[in-house]
């Protein structure tokens, strides 16, 4: 029970890679809130997972403060938080609007940004704490018709490793999860042909289940990664290395 006492917050955490990590972090002890947009989905899945729900919307910061307030004075800490929630609206640069632009910006990297911000105080308060940022492989290699959701990654990565250095010195550690191509309703949502397509840039000639991202982002929240911080881990079968 590696997360025994732990209190964790998992934003989007109702589904997909979230609700494998928040799933994860229970069957090792701790309590999980998850933190989503979508109040139906929230309350479904907690009920299913024993998870704790709470509504954010992680663009939005009042919202963000409401929800942190609420953990802090239900449970009176937050040890442990990943920054899950991500979207993505693809087109090639020629075809993207600014509010594809913009919103893609603002859940994946700016959402980051404002629930970190709202956490870490608390973090640095008790000298005790680890978040994981969920980025992407997209964000290191890049893809075609996704500039809008390379950009959020990559500054998702740029971000980890900047805050990641303020906090060392308070017992904090802030690292990320690259993962490639992982079963989810996100790509679920890709063509039968562009599936195929990837799976031959895929030395594994697969996609991962949300559980295999989980146990790796499960491991840097842990004890067991007790000296790395800043770090990105890449979960993508060897399609950038
Ligand atoms: P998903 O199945 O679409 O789940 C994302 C969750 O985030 C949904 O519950 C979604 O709610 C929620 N969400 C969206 N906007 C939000 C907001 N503004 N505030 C709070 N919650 C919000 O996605 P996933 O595939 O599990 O991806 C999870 C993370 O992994 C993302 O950051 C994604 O970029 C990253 N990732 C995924 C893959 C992949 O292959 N699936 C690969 C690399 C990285 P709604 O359903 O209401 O929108």
């Amino acid at each position: 029970m590696r997360f025994k006492d732990k209190i964790a917050l998992v934003t989007g955490g109702s589904r997909g890679i979230g609700k494998a990590i928040a799933q994860r972090l229970i069957s090792e002890g701790a309590v999980v809130w998850i933190g989503d947009i979508n109040e139906e989905m929230l309350q479904a899945t907690s009920k299913e997972i024993g998870t704790k729900p709470v509504l954010m919307n992680v663009t939005d910061e009042a919202q963000v403060k409401e929800a942190v307030d609420k953990i802090l004075s239900e449970d009176g800490k937050i040890d442990l938080l990943v920054n899950n929630a991500g979207i993505t609206k693809d087109k090639l640069l020629m075809r993207m609007k600014k509010e594809d632009w913009d919103a893609v910006i603002n859940v994946n990297l700016t959402g980051a940004f404002l629930v970190t911000k709202a956490v870490i105080p608390h973090m640095i308060r008790k000298r005790q704490g680890a978040i994981v940022n969920i980025a992407s492989v997209i964000g290191e290699m890049g893809n075609a018709g996704q500039a809008n959701y390379a950009a959020s990654k990559g500054g998702l990565i740029a971000f980890t490793k900047a805050v990641a250095k303020e906090v060392a010195g308070r017992n904090v550690r802030v690292n990320a999860v690259a993962p490639g191509f992982i079963l989810t309703p996100m790509t679920e949502a890709l063509p039968e042909k562009v599936k195929e397509e990837y799976f031959k840039l895929i030395p594994m000639k697969r996609f991962a289940k949300p559980e295999e991202v989980a146990s790796v982002v499960v491991f840097l929240l842990s004890e067991d990664a007790s000296y790395i911080t800043g770090e990105v881990i890449r979960v993508n079968g060897g399609l950038y290395t």
